[in-house]
């Protein structure tokens, strides 16, 4: 058996007689607790790692050439001037797509 198994195991007998003996807010409470906290970290882990999600582009080098990103939802275009990551913007709750242009 697994160690968290154990102290679940531990843990149940004395919610039970906290519980009972104090009342069941006592119990209650700080699991509500540990389940909001659980889930607030595990959103903003989720949010770190979208942060960090790269498409791949390679980066902008000197060249006739323009990026453009369109946006699928409503129909907006972005010309890139610079490139300071390699993330695409979001526009509308989504990642604009790419479209890169030889000039010339
Ligand atoms: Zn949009």
């Amino acid at each position: 058996m697994s160690a968290r198994r154990w102290v679940l195991l531990a843990a149940a007998p004395l919610a039970v007689i906290t519980g009972l003996a104090f009342g069941w807010r006592w119990v209650l409470a700080p699991l509500l607790g540990l389940a909001f906290l659980t889930w607030s970290i595990a959103s903003l882990r989720a949010l770190v790692q979208d942060a960090k999600d790269d498409t791949g582009l390679p980066a902008v080098e000197d060249g006739p050439e323009r990026t453009v990103f369109s946006c699928p939802e409503c129909g907006t275009e972005v010309l890139l001037l610079h490139r300071g990551t390699s993330r695409a913007p979001s526009h509308c709750g989504q990642r604009m797509t790419a479209r890169t242009e030889l000039l010339r």
